[in-house]
C-alpha cells in the first residue's frame, strides 16, 4: 500500500468533515459510527490510488456520498453504498468483503453499481439495460448511479477529447432524461448544462457570457414583478418565499435550436416561483389555489394558461399550479405555485416522494405506474437492447393522458396511446381481438389516438387476428410484447415468407446468394443471424428499400450521387477494405482527428443525416468498415452513437476550407411583397464565396416560404448571409436545414 502524503490526508479529510456535516442534519447519530467504518475501509482500499485530476482516488467516492446525501436527500444505507460503490471493481476487496463487514443489503447495492461500472465499450446499450434491471430491485443503484456520474462530468476536464465526447454524450442521451423521470430536477440542468459545455464549447460559453451580461437587468424585472405579489402574500400572512432563476444554459441553447430565435426572445420570458409553507386545516390544493388566486388579482392570466399538476400530478410526481400572467413591462410571466412539501418533491424526486408517500397511503403514485412499466418492458426477452434503450426513451420523453373505461374506471396512457394500446392495457384479449372502438360513442378505427378525457369501449370480433402493421400502431411495450407473442406462435411461417422475400430481391438485383453475401445484410441491418433477418422480413419490420446500397450498386437517386461526391472511397471499397484495414484504429483517439481540405484524398464521409459542413461542431465515428464517419455533434444519430457506441467516437476539428463547397439546404419564410424573392435571390449571387444550386419559393396568404440549396465553404460564410438574408425587409425566418434533399 502507498503512503499518503500530509496535504492529500488532509484533503481527504476535510471532504469526510464535510460529508460528516452534512450527515449529522438528517442521519441518526448512531449510523454515523458505520459511515465513518465505511470511509476508513474505502480510504485504505483506495490508498495510493490517483485520478486522472491528480486527487486522492477516495475523493471520488466521498464527493458521490456528499451528493447522495446533500442533493438527492437518501439515506445511511445509501451513504455507505456511495463511500464503498467503486471498490469492488477498482481494488482487490470482494463483494465477499464488503457482505461480511456491511450486510447484505449494502453488498447487493454494491453489486448493482459494480455491474454498471467500468468501460462500456461497444456494448453499453446491453449495459443501460442492465441498468434499468436493477430499477426494479432497488432504485437507490440508479440514484447513486446518477450521482457518481453527476460528479464525473463536474471533474470531466481532466479526461481526453474523445472521452469527454463520449461521456458527454451518454450523459445527455440517457443519464440527463433518467434524472428528469425521477425528478431530479436541479441534477437533470446540471447534467445538462455539463454535456453541452463538452459537445458545443462555444455556444456554451457564449450563452454564459449573455447571462452574466444580462443578469442584473433580469433581477430588476423580477423585482419589479415580484414586489406587489410579496405585500399581498404579507398581508395575507402567508409564510413564503419567492424566488426566479433564470433559465438553464442548456434550455436556451436548446431552444434556440429549436425555434430559430435569438438569445434575447428567450432570456426575457420570466419564470418566478412562489413556495409557501402550507397550514394544516384545509388541502394543500385549496390552499395553492388561494395563492392564486392572489397573484391574478395583480396580474391578469393568460386565458387557458392555468395549468393544474395538484389534481393529476406529473408522471415523475412532480406538484404545482402554474399560471402565466401578464407582467408590468407587458411581457409574459410564469408563475409557479407550490407548498414546501411539492417544492422538495419538485427539486429532489424519487426519494423525497417516498419520504412524503407515509404509511397507509396505498395509492399507487404515478412513479410506481412508470417503474412497472418499465419493468414490463424488461420482462420482453424478444427485444435486443438498443431497441430496448429506443422504446425506453421513448417512454422517457413521453408524458400522460387520462383516459376512462365506459364504467368510468381511470387509466393513465402514455401520450399518443391509440386505441389499440388501451385495448391490450386492459386485456391482452380484448387487444387480440381489437377491431375498433367507440369513443365518447363514436365509432373510431383501432388506430385512433386517444386524447385526455376519452371515454373509451374497446369493439371485438372473434375473427380478428393480430396484424405486422399493429406494431406500428402501438406505443406501449406491453401492447408491443402481446403482439409479438402472438406471432411468435406462427412464426415459423414468417420465416419461409421473408426469406422467399430476400431470395426475390437478391434475384432482383443480379446478387448471388451466399454465406458472404446474406452476412452482408445481415450486418446493414445490425441482425443477430439470418432467423432474424427471415422473420423481421415476414413480419414487414424490415423492407428491403435501400437493398441496392449494402451492396454499392449506381443508383440516379440525388442523394446517393452526392454520397459519393463526398466519400471518393466507397468508389472501389472493396478493394480498399483490405489495404485500409486498420487504418483508423491505429489513430491516436486521445487528439482530436483533424478534417483537412483534400479532395483527392479525403479519409472522412460527411454523414447524410445531418450534413456537416466545415465550422459545425462535429464528432467522428468509426464505422464497422473502418472508415469515419463525421456527423455534427448535434446530430440525433450521433448523440445515439455517442452513448451506444462511445469508443468509436473521435473528437474532431477542421481545418480552415476555402475551395471545395459543400451542398446547404436553407428553408425561409416571411411576409410576401413585391421585390421580396429578387432582393433575397440577389443578395445571395453578390455572396462571391457562395454558388446557387436551386431556388424555390411558393406563397400563400401573404406569406412566401422559400427553400435554398447552395454551395457553401464553411459555417462563417453561411452565418454570415444568413444574418444578411434576415435584414431583408419582410423574412421573418431563416433556418439551416439538416436533410439536403431536394
Ligand atoms: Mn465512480
Amino acid at each position: 500500500m502507498a503512503l499518503q502524503s500530509e496535504a492529500d490526508k488532509r484533503l481527504i479529510q476535510d471532504h469526510f468533515n464535510d460529508l460528516i456535516k452534512a450527515c449529522r442534519k438528517n442521519i441518526k447519530e448512531a449510523d454515523i459510527a458505520s459511515i465513518e467504518k465505511a470511509f476508513e475501509f474505502a480510504n485504505k482500499a483506495h490508498a495510493g490510488v490517483k485520478r486522472r485530476s491528480g486527487e486522492p482516488y477516495i475523493i471520488h467516492p466521498l464527493s458521490v456520498a456528499q451528493i447522495v446525501i446533500s442533493e438527492i436527500g437518501l439515506g445511511t444505507k445509501s451513504v455507505i453504498s456511495a463511500i464503498l460503490h467503486d471498490v469492488v471493481e477498482d481494488t482487490d476487496y470482494t463483494l465477499e468483503d464488503i457482505r461480511d463487514l456491511f450486510g447484505d443489503k449494502i453488498a447487493s447495492i454494491v453489486d448493482g453499481l459494480t455491474k454498471l461500472a467500468g468501460d462500456f465499450d461497444s456494448s453499453q446499450a446491453e449495459n443501460f439495460k442492465k441498468m434499468l434491471l436493477t430499477l426494479s430491485d432497488d432504485v437507490r443503484v440508479i440514484l447513486i448511479k446518477l450521482a457518481d456520474r453527476l460528479h464525473n462530468m463536474r471533474t470531466l476536464d481532466s479526461m481526453p477529447p474523445n472521452k469527454k465526447l463520449k461521456i458527454a454524450g451518454e450523459t445527455l442521451y440517457i443519464y440527463a432524461p433518467l434524472a428528469h423521470r425521477l425528478g431530479l430536477y436541479a441534477i437533470k440542468t446540471e447534467l445538462e448544462d455539463l454535456s453541452l459545455k463538452y459537445e458545443h464549447p462555444d455556444a456554451f460559453e457564449k450563452i454564459s457570457f449573455q447571462l452574466r451580461d444580462k443578469e442584473e437587468h433580469y433581477h430588476y424585472l423580477v423585482d419589479q414583478f415580484i414586489k406587489p405579489i410579496e405585500t399581498k402574500l404579507k398581508e395575507e400572512g402567508i409564510k413564503f418565499a419567492i424566488s426566479a432563476r433564470p433559465k438553464s444554459i442548456f434550455s436556451i441553447w436548446n431552444k434556440m435550436q429549436k425555434k430559430g430565435v435569438s438569445f434575447d426572445e428567450i432570456y426575457d420570458l420570466l419564470a418566478v416561483r412562489i413556495v409557501f409553507s402550507a397550514k394544516d386545516e384545509t388541502s394543500e390544493k385549496r390552499q395553492c389555489f388561494e395563492v392564486l388566486a392572489l397573484v391574478t388579482d395583480i396580474y391578469k392570466p393568460k386565458p387557458d394558461r392555468i395549468r393544474d399538476w395538484i389534481t393529476i400530478p406529473k408522471a415523475n410526481g412532480y406538484e404545482a399550479l402554474h399560471v402565466t400572467v401578464m407582467g408590468p413591462q407587458g411581457k409574459w410571466v410564469e408563475v409557479q405555485i407550490r407548498t414546501a412539501r411539492m417544492d422538495e418533491i419538485a427539486e429532489r424526486g424519487f426519494a423525497a416522494h417516498y419520504k412524503y408517500k407515509g404509511e397507509g397511503d396505498s395509492r399507487e403514485s404515478e412513479l410506481d405506474r412508470w417503474l412497472n412499466r418499465i419493468r414490463e418492458m424488461l420482462q420482453n426477452p424478444e427485444s435486443d437492447a438498443l431497441e430496448f434503450l429506443d422504446e425506453f426513451k421513448l417512454n422517457l420523453f413521453s408524458s400522460e393522458i387520462v383516459v376512462f373505461t365506459p364504467k368510468g374506471h381511470m387509466k393513465t396512457m402514455p401520450k399518443n396511446s391509440t386505441v389499440l394500446d388501451f385495448a391490450y392495457e386492459i386485456h391482452t384479449d380484448l387487444g387480440n381481438k381489437c377491431i375498433g372502438a367507440k369513443i365518447n360513442h363514436k365509432l373510431v378505427p383501432p388506430s385512433q389516438v386517444l386524447t385526455s378525457g376519452d371515454q373509451i369501449e374497446i369493439l371485438t370480433s372473434d375473427k380478428q387476428k393480430p396484424m405486422a402493421s399493429w406494431l406500428n400502431t402501438v406505443i406501449t411495450a406491453k401492447a408491443k410484447t402481446k403482439i409479438r407473442d402472438a406471432f411468435k406462435q406462427d412464426q415459423k411461417q414468417h420465416i419461409e415468407i421473408g426469406k422467399k422475400e430476400l431470395e426475390q430481391t437478391f434475384r432482383k438485383y443480379n446478387i448471388t446468394l451466399s454465406s458472404q453475401t446474406l452476412k452482408k445484410v445481415i450486418e446493414y441491418y445490425k441482425l443477430a443471424n439470418k432467423e432474424q433477418l427471415y422473420s423481421q422480413l415476414g413480419l414487414s419490420l424490415l423492407s428491403l428499400d435501400d437493398f441496392e446500397s449494402i451492396f454499392h450498386k449506381k443508383s440516379d437517386n440525388l442523394l446517393v450521387k452526392y454520397w459519393k461526391l463526398t466519400f471518393n472511397r466507397s468508389k472501389n471499397k472493396e478493394e480498399l477494405n483490405d489495404e485500409n484495414a486498420g487504418k483508423f484504429s491505429s489513430l491516436d483517439r486521445k487528439k482530436p482527428f483533424i478534417l483537412e481540405e483534400d479532395p483527392e484524398h479525403k479519409e472522412y464521409a460527411l454523414a447524410k443525416c445531418c450534413n456537416p459542413i466545415p465550422g459545425d461542431d462535429v464528432i467522428g465515428y468509426l464505422a464497422s468498415d473502418d472508415s469515419l464517419v463525421i456527423h455534427k455533434t448535434k446530430c440525433p444519430e450521433a448523440i445515439k452513437l455517442m452513448a451506444s457506441h462511445g469508443d468509436k467516437i473521435i473528437a474532431a476539428k477542421w481545418t480552415p476550407f476555402k475551395t471545395v463547397s459543400y451542398l446547404t439546404h436553407l428553408q425561409l419564410r416571411g411576409f410576401d411583397r413585391v421585390g421580396v424573392v429578387s432582393e433575397i435571390t440577389a443578395i445571395i449571387s453578390k455572396e462571391h464565396n457562395i454558388n446557387m444550386r436551386s431556388v424555390k419559393f411558393e406563397t400563400h396568404d401573404g406569406i412566401f416560404e422559400g427553400e435554398l440549396f447552395l454551395y457553401i465553404h464553411n459555417t462563417l460564410d453561411l452565418t454570415n448571409l444568413i444574418f444578411k438574408l434576415m435584414k431583408i425587409k419582410g423574412v421573418d425566418y431563416v433556418d439551416r436545414m439538416e436533410e439536403i434533399q431536394e
